[in-house]
């Protein structure tokens, strides 16, 4: 699986950084960055849990 993170619409909420801090970490100026090239397969469920949670959608999570 592979994150992908729209930092235009990033809007420093914290969730996913709250849910998986290895993977998400949201930087000084507020905006996400996705800390990993591929999400290791026990956080897999917490990254679809996060996507679904972010309020203004700007993770995507594509298998591959
Ligand atoms: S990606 Fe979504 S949940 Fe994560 S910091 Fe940005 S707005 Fe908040």
């Amino acid at each position: 699986m592979k994150i992908t993170a729209d930092p235009a619409r990033c809007a420093d909420h914290g969730m996913c950084e709250a849910l998986l801090p290895n993977v998400f970490q949201v930087d000084d100026t507020g905006v996400v960055r996705v800390a990993v090239e591929q999400v290791p397969d026990g956080d897999i469920a917490d990254v679809r849990l996060a996507v679904d949670s972010c309020p203004v959608a700007a993770l995507r999570a594509e298998d591959n």
